[in-house]
């Protein structure tokens, strides 16, 4: 064991972009390898559970925890790093936000698993296998997580130390975030590592009044180059979310997204969204505004995409809006 920090990063439930992300630093990664022990990296290294469950309590000095928390063995690895850890990053929009795993909350399990193992044009199950917890086999028992109704963010689920939004964050985030824990410059706990600002402060292109008649998607226009993307009807977030990335889509003709979620001060992104692009629909009637609300297909997609779980809404009702019980039943064989 070295006396350099110690430094973990765990994958829970996400697309491992942020691990790529990491990679993203180029030749800088060296200067985390030169700067920290790396003691769990389950992505690029041979590390084991039980590796981390032998360390005192607080041995990691900084756990960088990217993805969403939606079945029990993401919730269990929460627990177990924030023991261990010092400090505990939410590492890019899924921990922080919820993110893409998060939209799952507009439906439910049950739903889910029906058209992705049933019904899904794609799928081919002549024997209606399902996934159940536990399968027997003649080796042994083969387990699989529970698999939970509700994605949560890490926050949800254990204390955060700080957030450092993005899908994926940017180097120049990542960079700031361990310049920040190597220097112990570090934000107040319970910070966003990031930029007060909004992507519409960072992005170049000329805001103009805002008011439009129809919403067109990124393939049935060519956008000037130097105008607002809103003000020609393409859909972008940059109004409502936090800077950080440098404008990089728009910058590129396609319209912010919205993953380093809300901008300071701002508790819902979605609900945001919804105000301001409320406020720029040109219409007369209550007609006009349903005919131009029509050319903007998955409003809640376009608007929650990143922080649903995190927003007021946090998911759909389930059970008719009745009550439902905290432990939630194990996915039934069929
Ligand atoms: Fe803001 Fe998007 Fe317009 Fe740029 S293109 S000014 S980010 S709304």
């Amino acid at each position: 064991m070295s006396d350099k920090p110690k430094l973990a990063q765990y994958w829970a439930s996400s697309c491992g972009g942020c691990e790529i992300a990491v990679l993203g630093l180029h030749e800088k990664i060296l200067d985390v390898a030169g700067a920290f022990e790396i003691v769990f990296w389950p992505c690029v290294m041979d590390f084991k559970y039980a590796d981390v469950e032998a360390m005192a309590d607080g041995a990691i000095d900084v756990c960088l925890f990217n993805g969403a928390i939606r079945n029990d063995e993401n919730a269990h690895l929460a627990h177990l790093l924030r023991r261990k850890s010092k400090v505990l990053v939410a590492f890019g929009a899924c921990a922080y936000g919820g993110s893409m795993p998060g939209l799952a909350n507009f439906t439910d399990r049950e739903a889910m698993f029906d058209w992705i193992y049933f019904h899904s044009p794609s799928t081919e199950n002549p024997g209606n296998v399902r996934p159940e917890m536990r399968t027997t086999m003649p080796e042994g028992d083969l387990r699989l997580p529970r698999f939970w109704n509700t994605v949560k963010t890490l926050e949800q689920i254990v204390p955060v130390d700080y957030f450092l939004p993005g899908c994926p964050p940017e180097a120049g985030s990542i960079e700031i975030a361990i310049n920040a824990i190597v220097s112990g410059q570090l934000p107040p706990p319970g910070s966003v590592i990031g930029s007060d600002t909004t992507v519409c402060d960072e992005c170049p292109r000329e805001k103009l009044n805002k008011k439009v008649k129809r919403f067109y998607r990124p393939h049935e226009i060519i956008p000037d180059p130097n105008i607002c993307l809103l003000d020609q009807g393409l859909f972008c977030a940059g109004i409502a979310t936090r800077a950080g990335c440098n404008a990089r889509c728009p910058q590129v003709d396609l319209g912010c997204r919205g993953c380093y979620g809300p901008n300071e001060g701002v508790y819902d992104q979605g609900a945001k969204l919804i105000a301001g692009i409320g406020s720029m629909i040109d219409a007369d009637t209550v007609e006009e505004v349903e005919a131009i609300l029509d050319t903007l297909p998955d409003p809640a997609g376009y608007f929650y995409r990143f922080h649903l779980p995190q927003s007021l809404l946090r998911r759909k009702a389930l059970g008719n809006g009745k009550k439902q019980p905290k432990t939630e039943p194990v996915a039934a064989t069929r």
